[in-house]
Formats: structure tokens, C-alpha cells, sequence
């Protein structure tokens, strides 16, 4: 098939790429003139474990291309996807659908024939209706049909998770367009990964409502983590004997400072502004939604309670900056409104992540940024470990404690055994877990 995908972001990028692997002519197109010619030339603007290696290979056998110029990409295309950002409206936290809106009217302007149109971004219900509009606006003949495709890769796994996935979800209103979205996922038709071919809005509420209960078990086993350190017990274990049940399953039950990243925080609100539009009231994603709002300012008290009330004029190392492991991506990560909230307290902040600190000092203030964590704790009044990287995990804990100018470790992620960490000198304060004595 020959295929066009708009926007070359985490989603994008990858779902382009794995198209591209399964055989099909794929381009790609950004509006962002660097990236795309960073891109040509072979290089990643993001960092995603595996990608290089997979576009480059496609690149090579030619069924890979990167262009700005969407009119020519779209114009003799079977497929188009739309895989542009729905970040939340500022002030609002409903989706904001211009990337999507501009994107669809300019493909409708420069196809020359029939297509399906894929939306693959996260999108409210009624949007790949809104889309269908736009197109047949433009182009009365009605042979441009819209499909919803949500997509649901992890950044850190994302090819693996693209060409493996648990499901494909697809939302169509007509077979011919089933049709075209059966042959697109043709890899799929032997039957190894479910494909769930349904109506438009089904698909559209699928992936919202699959991120909120994503986003609730986090914050259900991060509310028990904090009686597990009132009663005494450990929540790993807690987590461990609840998930072994299948019916609850394992995933998603780590304790921790609270979820981030670019999905969880504006899909849940964005889905309790539909929500809120269709007079319906979504008691539990509400809940969640405040509790890790909440959860993120307790972070920064656990970490200034750990050092002894008062962090004015100290000096604080964090290590992990990402919103987890394996990702560049910065958006909403709780190291943000910690790292903040901490030099807001006056604590001077210092700082490490293997591969997210260029996103990073985008967006922090006065932050030292330092490549070797090592040199990052040197002299340090206290160690806080907000991201669960394996290479800070893999830090060597006598070396750490030889550097800093305290015996403080508050370890957000319960990244280190807490009898090694002890054993090496510090003072743990972790999550979930009683104490020390
Ligand atoms: P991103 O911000 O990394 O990338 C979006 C890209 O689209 C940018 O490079 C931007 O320049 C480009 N763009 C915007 N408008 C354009 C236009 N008219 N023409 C050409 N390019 C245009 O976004 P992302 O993280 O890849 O997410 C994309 C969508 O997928 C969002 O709706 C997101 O919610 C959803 N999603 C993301 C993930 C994830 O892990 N990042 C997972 C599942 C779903």
C-alpha cells in the first residue's frame, strides 16, 4: 500500500516506520523543517530504542521517505494517517484538535483520489465525525472516507509494541473502509493479535477509556503505598501478591511519585471534559485525576520532611528526570513540579538523566545539568531518585555516598535494594515502605 503519515513524533515516526518494515511505501511528513531534514539524513529526533536501526533499513530499501511538503506526500496515497498532537487546550484540559483540524483540510485540498483517512492521534468522541466533515466539505464526491485507528505504543517500547501489539482497535462506518483498514493490518490476519473492528466512536472512546483505567491503577496502588508505610508493610510485596491474581495483573502496579508524561495527564482530563459535555460524571477517573495531582506536591513535602524540614539553602541532586525510563520525553513528568516546588522551598537543584536533559533544560530553570551522575551528587545535601533508569539503578551506592555531603536518599521509584542503600551509609526514604527504624 502506499501510505502518508502526517506528523513524525513519537507515534508517527514509529507507526511510519513499522508500516514501512511490513513492505508498504511509507512517507512521512513534518511541518517542522528540522526535523524532517534531520530525519533525511538518517538521524532521530527523538529517542526510542531500536528506531534508528528500523528507518534506517527502511530508508535504504527505499520504502521510507520524509518530506515537508504534505500536498505532494497525500496525493496518490491509499492511506493517510494523522498522527499530529491533541495537547490540552491551555487553561482548559479539553483536547486541542487545530493540529488535527488543519491537518484534515489540508489533505482533503490536496488528494487526488480516493482514500481513507486514518486519525491515529488521541481524539475526543465525534472528532473522526468533525474530520469526515471537514473532508466532504471540500471534496463532495465522497470517495475520501475517515477511520479511527487510536494508537496505543508505550514510548521506550514503542516498536516492539507497534509491531506486537495486545490489540488493534479500529473504528470504521462502512466496509469499504473496513476494508482498506483490514489490508493495512494484513500482518494481523492470521489471527496472532486481536483486531477489534468497530464504529468510529467506539475507537475514539476506547483509548481514552483504556488510559484513565491505566492512570487509576496507578493511583489506587500509590494511595495503598502510603498506608503501606503507615502499617508497616512494603507495598513491592503488596503489589506482588494483589497481581499475581490475572484478573488484576501485575503491570501498572509500581509505586511511585505519581504518573507523567504526554498521555495520562491530558487523557484523563480531556476525557472528563467529554464527559462533562455528555452530562455524565466520572466519579472515579475525578478521583484520580486529584489524587495525583495531590500526590505530586506530597512528593516534594516526603522529600523536604526526609532532609529535616527545611531545604532553604541546601542543595539537592535528582537523578532521573524523565517521565519514566527509556524516553526523552519530558512532558508532564513529575521531576518537573518537584524540581520546582524544591526551588521554590530555595533548595538549589542539580540534575541527571542519561538522555532527557537536553528536553529537559527546555523547560527548567536554573538547574545544573550534569552528564555524570556521579559529579551530579558531589557535595549534595540530599540524593533524590525520581526516574527508574537502569543505568541510575546500576549506580554504584558506596561511590554515591563517598560524594554527597549527607546520608539523605529519597528514592521515589524504590530504584535501590533499601538494604544495600542502607548498608552503603544512607538514611532511605522510600515509597510505600514503613520507616526506617
Ligand atoms: P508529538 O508532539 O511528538 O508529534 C506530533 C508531530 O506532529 C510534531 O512533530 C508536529 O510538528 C507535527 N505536526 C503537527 N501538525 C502538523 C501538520 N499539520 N502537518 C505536519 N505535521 C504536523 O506527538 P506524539 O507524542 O507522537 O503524539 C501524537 C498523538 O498520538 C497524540 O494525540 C497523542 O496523544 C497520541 N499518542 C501518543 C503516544 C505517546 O506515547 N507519545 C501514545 C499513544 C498515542
Amino acid at each position: 500500500m502506499k501510505i502518508a503519515v502526517i506528523g513524525t513524533g513519537y507515534v508517527g515516526l514509529v507507526s511510519g516506520t513499522c508500516f514501512a518494515e511490513w513492505g508498504n511505501e511509507v512517507i512521512c511528513v513534518d511541518k517542522n523543517v528540522e526535523k524532517i531534514m534531520q530525519l533525511s539524513k538518517g538521524r532521530i529526533p527523538i529517542y526510542e530504542p531500536g528506531l534508528e536501526t528500523l528507518v534506517a533499513r527502511n530508508q535504504k530499501a527505499g520504502r521510507l521517505s520524509f518530506t515537508t511538503n504534505l500536498s505532494e506526500a497525500v496525493r496518490n496515497v491509499d492511506v493517510v494517517l494523522i498522527a499530529v498532537g491533541t495537547p490540552p487546550r491551555a487553561g482548559h484540559g479539553d483536547a486541542d484538535l487545530s493540529f488535527v483540524h488543519m491537518a484534515a483540510k489540508e489533505i482533503a485540498h490536496a488528494l487526488s483520489g480516493p482514500a481513507v483517512v486514518v486519525v491515529k492521534s488521541t481524539v475526543p468522541v465525534g472528532t473522526c465525525d468533525a474530520v469526515q466533515k471537514i473532508i466532504d466539505a471540500v471534496r463532495p464526491a465522497g470517495d475520501v472516507s475517515v477511520a479511527s485507528n487510536p494508537e496505543f505504543l508505550r514510548e521506550g517500547s514503542a516498536i516492539d509494541d507497534f509491531l506486537f501489539p495486545d490489540r488493534v482497535v479500529i473504528g470504521v462506518e462502512d466496509e469499504r473502509t473496513e476494508a482498506v483498514m483490514a489490508a493495512l493490518y494484513e500482518p494481523f490476519s492470521d489471527g496472532s493479535t486481536p483486531v477489534v473492528m468497530t464504529k468510529r466512536r467506539s475507537a475514539e472512546l476506547i483509548k481514552y477509556a483504556s488510559n484513565a483505567f491505566l492512570a487509576t491503577k496507578i493511583m489506587f496502588i500509590n494511595e495503598l503505598a502510603d498506608l503501606c508505610e503507615r502499617v508497616g508493610t512494603d507495598v513491592s510485596e503488596l503489589a506482588l501478591g494483589v497481581g499475581l491474581d490475572h484478573r488484576i495483573g501485575r503491570a501498572f502496579l509500581n509505586a511511585g511519585p505519581g504518573y507523567g508524561g504526554s498521555c495520562f495527564p491530558k487523557d484523563t482530563l480531556a476525557l472528563l471534559r467529554t464527559a462533562q459535555d455528555f452530562g455524565v460524571t466520572l466519579r472515579i477517573v475525578e478521583e484520580t485525576v486529584s489524587s495525583n495531582e495531590a500526590r505530586k506536591r506530597k512528593m516534594a513535602l516526603k522529600v523536604v520532611d526526609a532532609i529535616g524540614g527545611d531545604v532553604d539553602g541546601l542543595t539537592i541532586a535528582v537523578l532521573g528526570l524523565t517521565f519514566k525510563p527509556d524516553t526523552d520525553d519530558m512532558r508532564d513528568a513529575p521531576s518537573v513540579s518537584l524540581i520546582e516546588t524544591l526551588q521554590r522551598f530555595g533548595a538549589t537543584v542539580r540534575a541527571h538523566d542519561p538522555v532527557g536533559m537536553s528536553n529537559a533544560s527546555r523547560i527548567l530553570e536554573n538547574v545544573a545539568f550534569f552528564e555524570d551522575p556521579y559529579e551530579c551528587v558531589r557535595d549534595a545535601d540530599a540524593i533524590v531518585v525520581v526516574t527508574e533508569w537502569e543505568s541510575i539503578r546500576q549506580l554504584d551506592l558506596v561511590r554515591l555516598k563517598s560524594l554527597v555531603r549527607s546520608s539523605n536518599l529519597i528514592d521515589l521509584r524504590n530504584a535501590f535494594a533499601r538494604g544495600a542503600a542502607r548498608a552503603a551509609g544512607f538514611s532511605v526514604s522510600s515509597i510505600g515502605r514503613p520507616s526506617e527504624p
